[in-house]
């Protein structure tokens, strides 16, 4: 899959008021500051496609990209933000589920872990819930530059230890930099399996 355009289309703070569910939809979401703002740029071959945040927590929509006329990239907002005031945060966490539920046409949410850390409870938790909503998803271990070969695979294969208490199967797994641009191809492919044209 190769991305020709990329443009973006709309953002609200509502499933009923997204664009209508007629293409494959593809979902972006992590804590803030995990780099998924920089992902989303690096997979799309724009510099500022999704804006990269100096302040986290600030884009609190669910924005939607139309890519090479056929799919959506979606942009939801970074969860688990602690400066986002507890009425805040329980309130955009209301919508994104919402939308995670109900979103009819997506195909694959993708859900975005920094590999230099350990298994966080909130990430945990998130995922434990999209199993109980039997959403699919994969999981994208980031910024793997920062990390040498054997320190990211053992943060890895501690994160699938991890998931294995509760889950029998994994989901898929998939490793990026934007930097470097590992995974822009691995994710681009999954996405062109998951939803043949
Ligand atoms: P977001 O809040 O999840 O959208 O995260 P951003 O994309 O804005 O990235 C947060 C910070 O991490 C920025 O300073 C990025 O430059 C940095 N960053 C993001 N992805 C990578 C990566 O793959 N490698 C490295 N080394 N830094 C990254």
């Amino acid at each position: 899959l190769e991305v020709k355009t990329a443009r973006f289309l709309m953002s609200n703070s509502s499933v009923h008021k997204c664009p209508e569910a007629n293409m494959p939809e593809f979902a972006f979401i992590g804590r803030s500051n995990v780099g998924k703002s920089s992902l989303i740029n690096m997979i799309t071959n724009h510099k500022k496609l999704a804006k990269t945040s100096g302040r986290p927590g600030k884009t609190q929509l669910i924005n939607h990209f139309v890519i090479n006329d056929n799919w959506y990239l979606v942009d939801l907002p970074g969860y688990g933000y602690a400066k986002v005031s507890k009425d805040q945060k329980n309130k955009f966490q209301a919508y994104i589920a919402d939308y995670i539920i109900n979103r009819a046409n997506l195909y694959c949410l993708f859900v975005l872990i920094d590999s230099r850390h350990e298994p966080q409870k909130i990430d945990v938790e998130f995922i434990e819930w999209l199993g109980e909503k039997q959403i699919p998803f994969a999981l994208i271990f980031t910024k793997a530059d920062k990390l040498g070969k054997n320190q990211l695979q053992s943060n890895v294969a501690h994160y699938r230890k991890q998931l294995l208490k509760s889950w029998e199967e994994l989901p898929p797994i998939l490793l990026s930099s934007s930097t470097s641009g590992l995974g822009k191809e691995e994710i681009l492919g999954f996405i062109a399996e998951t939803a043949p044209e």
